[in-house]
């Protein structure tokens, strides 16, 4: 059997490890020959985690021995962004300051994706805290995409993208506070979603922004995808966020196709201004497919979603000042040496354990909180959000999905906008609504500019889950996706 992790899907993994065709124990180490091949141009990962992966493996092949029935990811190797806490890991969040810190607990997340037989491979780079859409903020050093290495993965999840886009695994987690999950998706070819707010347990997730942050996997198909969601979602005494509902089986409506579908191409936003019309032509061909297959389409505005990103900026930093209170150089991480006192400790372990954009954050969210401010910025960024629910409810009224593109531009270049933080901020205008709002949305490839993949964002409304990646599917078979990175086709060659 070839193992060429980038033609290989998890159903045809967990078929050939049922069968004998393949061990999990090869499937490790195809996995592990494709990292020591590209890793040192990408840097995917910030740690790999062999000794683990191998007892998973291990587990799998005694289940193929003992004839007994095998869980629905066996065999198959996955990697977790390294905001997720794995025993026998550090959880970095790519940060000085939690460089050395141990995790004592397996994420939610992550016990449910090893329950299900997945394989974990590594802990995957970030923006440092995920406060980013580049990757290029990790104090690890920047992951590169492997559709052109000296261009952005977006982020913050950029690390478990790229994993993905490269064939070093077939799935990873990723988490996403304004778009983390779907915008590096789009830049890097892959099927990305952020599920409904509480659908996921957040338990053993390193929170950034408590009432946005959301778990999601990156993969190459819209089954894969579903396939994960089935793993990982589910209510969890753990998290109080997360939402008992009855078990749901996301592959269950995927061939279902688009007939009948209510499309909305969300109009104000193919107008905005920074749209590459590139992307806004692709998505707009995506909505004619769409009516190809015979979905109704038609056109919505959101037009209170143009101020999102405005909100998003104060209650993401808002949140996150208060989240990252809690890694003061006593209870966590780094610390310096030499304190004078006990606030000089404080100070000195918190200014030199973080990095710039979290130092940015922390400043920017503890203003926002600060007395005589709160209401002018927080209560209003509040109501502005309400604003958008509305806005969404409103469209869902006509339309069971939205199109958007997910990324005004294609991935961009290292160092392009690292100095700009607001061109950086506005990489997220169309992911941040469907986090304010609390609502599904997944990123595909919809095509390629100039070489380098567009994605197309479909939006439902809350626990639309399946309806979402139905259209998703409906998309993916009439305009499927079948390239791979060019970094990846040499391998081949
Ligand atoms: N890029 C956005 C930010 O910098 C979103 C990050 C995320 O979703 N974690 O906050």
């Amino acid at each position: 059997m070839n193992l060429d992790l980038s033609r290989l899907t998890a159903g045809r993994i967990r078929d050939a490890v049922a069968s004998r065709e393949v061990s999990a124990m090869e499937l490790v180490e195809a996995s592990y020959a494709r990292i020591g091949a590209l890793e040192e141009r990408v840097h995917a990962f910030n740690q790999l985690t062999r000794e683990i992966a191998l007892r998973a493996a291990e587990r799998v092949d005694s289940m193929v021995a003992e004839g007994a029935g095998l869980p629905p990811l066996a065999g198959v190797p996955v990697a977790f962004k390294d905001n997720m806490n794995v025993v026998g890991t550090n959880t970095t969040c790519s940060a000085r300051i939690l460089a050395d810190h141990a995790s004592v607990y397996d994420c939610t997340a992550v016990g449910r994706m090893l329950a299900a037989g997945a394989l974990p491979i590594g802990k995957c780079n970030m923006d440092e805290f995920a406060f980013g859409s580049s990757t290029e903020n990790s104090a690890f050093g920047p992951t590169h995409n492997p559709w052109d290495l000296d261009r952005v993965p977006g982020g913050s999840s950029g690390g478990s993208a790229a994993a993905v886009s490269a064939g070093m695994v077939t799935i990873a987690l990723g988490s996403d506070t304004g778009g983390s999950i779907r915008q590096p998706g789009a830049l890097t070819g892959t099927v990305a979603m952020k599920p409904t707010y509480g659908r996921v347990s957040r338990y053993g997730l390193v929170a950034f922004a408590s009432s946005l942050d959301q778990i999601g996997p990156f993969t190459k198909t819209v089954e894969e995808c579903a396939q994960a969601l089935n793993a990982i979602c589910g209510w969890d005494p753990m998290d109080a966020t997360s939402v008992r509902r009855p078990e749901e089986d996301f592959t269950a409506s995927l061939r279902e196709g688009a007939r009948g579908l209510r499309v909305g191409v969300v109009r104000d936003m193919l107008s905005a201004e920074g749209l590459a019309p590139d992307v806004r032509s692709q998505v707009l061909a995506a909505a004619d497919t769409f009516a190809e297959l015979g979905a109704e389409v038609g056109e919505v505005d959101l037009p209170h979603a143009k101020y999102g990103l405005d909100a998003y900026y104060i209650i993401g930093p808002a949140e996150a000042s208060s989240n990252l209170a809690r890694f003061d150089g006593i209870r966590y991480g780094y610390r310096v040496s030499d304190p004078n006192d006990v606030v000089d400790l404080y100070m000195r372990s918190r200014a030199e354990g973080f990095g710039a954009e979290s130092i940015r954050r922390i400043m920017i969210g503890t203003y926002a909180l600060s007395a005589g401010y709160y209401e002018a910025y927080y209560g209003q960024a509040q109501k502005v959000r309400t604003l958008i629910i509305e806005d969404f409810a409103r469209a869902f009224e006509r339309f069971d999905v939205l199109l958007t593109p997910t990324s005004p531009t294609v991935a961009f270049r290292i160092g392009e906008k690292a100095d700009d933080p607001l061109q950086m901020y506005l990489s997220d205008v169309y992911t941040i609504p469907a986090n304010l709002a609390g609502i599904p949305g997944v990123s595909i490839p919809c095509g390629l500019s100039e070489g380098l993949p567009v994605g197309l964002q479909i939006l439902g409304p809350h626990f639309s889950e399946s309806t979402v990646l139905r259209a998703a599917a409906a998309f993916e078979e009439a305009r499927p996706f079948d390239v791979v990175p060019p970094l990846v086709g040499e391998l081949a060659a």
